[in-house]
């Protein structure tokens, strides 16, 4: 099904595909590819008009033949069809570069805790048929936990929360396993969507996501801030059609996300009171960590460190932590072998055995 993709490709590679972004990670080389997962298509030709930043960049845009898809939801394929000509875009992108020959190029591939066997299956499936002779599935909680340098091999409690794009995944580790987890569908797109609807509800304001999004990404925050934010929201009035820009203020996109906000934090809590009380002291005392584009809303930190009483930390560069975890696997093949899903058929497993 994947055109044989990685057939021609020779250097082991890591995939973070993730609602929002899709990144790629070539061993000894680092991140390649990090771009919106947005493909958009002409209807009329069934063609591909672009992927990635550009086709993100058409989002609300478009006129009626062409769609732009973002082909996974909640960190799940969900159109496996457009995924497959995304990946195959971002792919031909990099083999421009000439790799050195290695037989064998392994693939670790992020999925979300919550997956079932048959999804597990399909990314498998697409990863073999891409030309890849050995698959690996891991947890993306544990992939951001390792890219986030956390010690997830040692018997302590590790807390790592990555607020995406769908999915807001909250899991301790200790020995190289998941212990707890909560896995909710409010991150970075409910925020978005808040937005939306508190400039219809409050301004009858309709705005495209994008701009919303912008909105939370230069003055979004999550508790007070030292100095006030504000800036101009610009969509259309919904009674008289036309125009219309809004100043809005720090405040109120707050107030505006505040729900969401908070059931993220609610669901933290929750996580830490299934956690056993040797590692909820661990926690204590080292504090969990962020990852995920959501990790980086201003003061988030500061109101989960004050709402569930422990330390938090941003991890480095959150966006890139599942991608910078599969390249520090792919050096690290025992751990690898430990920590990846079971395989979900004989030929995986087969692929795997050597
Ligand atoms: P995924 O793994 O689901 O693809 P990412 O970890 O790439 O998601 O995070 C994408 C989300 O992070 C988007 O919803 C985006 O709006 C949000 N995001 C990115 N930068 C910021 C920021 N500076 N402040 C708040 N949210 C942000
Ligand atoms: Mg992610």
């Amino acid at each position: 099904m994947f055109d044989k993709l990685l057939g021609q490709f020779s250097k082991d590679l890591g995939i973070d595909l993730g609602t929002a972004n899709t990144l790629l990670f070539v061993d000894k080389k680092g991140i390649v590819i990090n771009e919106p997962s947005v493909v958009s298509i002409n209807t009329r030709t069934n063609q591909i008009l672009a992927v990635g930043r550009e086709a993100k960049e058409m989002l609300g845009k478009t006129p009626p033949h062409i769609l732009t898809i973002r082909p996974l939801v909640k960190g799940i394929i969900s159109d496996f069809e457009v995924t497959e000509k995304m990946l195959k875009y971002f792919i031909d992108k990099i083999h421009q570069d000439s790799f050195t020959f290695v037989p064998r190029p392994r693939v670790i591939i992020g999925v979300p805790l919550e997956v079932t066997e048959v999804e597990r299956k399909a990314v498998e499936d697409a990863a073999i048929s891409a030309g890849a002779r050995e698959v690996y599935l891991v947890e993306e909680p544990m992939l951001a936990s390792i890219g986030a340098r956390q010690n997830i091999t040692d018997s302590v409690g590790n807390m790592i929360v990555d607020i995406g794009g769908g999915t807001t995944e909250i899991a301790v580790i200790s020995l190289s396993g998941v212990v707890t987890w909560k896995s909710l569908p409010v991150a970075g797109d409910e925020l978005n969507k808040n937005i939306v609807q508190y400039a219809r509800d409050t301004f009858n304001l309709l705005l495209g996501e994008r701009v919303a999004e912008q909105i939370k990404i230069k003055i979004g925050s999550a508790m007070d801030l030292h100095e006030p934010l504000e800036m101009e929201m610009r969509g259309r009035d919904l009674l008289t059609g036309l125009p219309k820009e809004i100043i809005v203020n720090d405040a109120q996109i707050r107030e505006a996300m505040s729900r969401s906000i908070n059931l993220i934090i609610e669901n933290i809590k929750a996580t830490l009171e299934v956690t056993p009380p040797e590692l909820v002291a661990d926690i204590y005392e080292r504090g969990l960590v962020l990852a995920g584009g959501g990790a980086l809303l201003r003061g988030l930190d500061r109101l989960i460190s004050e709402e569930a009483d422990v330390p938090v930390r941003i991890a480095d560069d959150p966006l890139t932590c599942v991608a910078r975890g599969t390249g520090m696997l792919l050096d690290n093949p025992e751990l690898l072998r430990e920590i990846a899903l079971p395989a979900t058929s004989e030929e995986v497993a087969a692929s795997r055995a050597k």
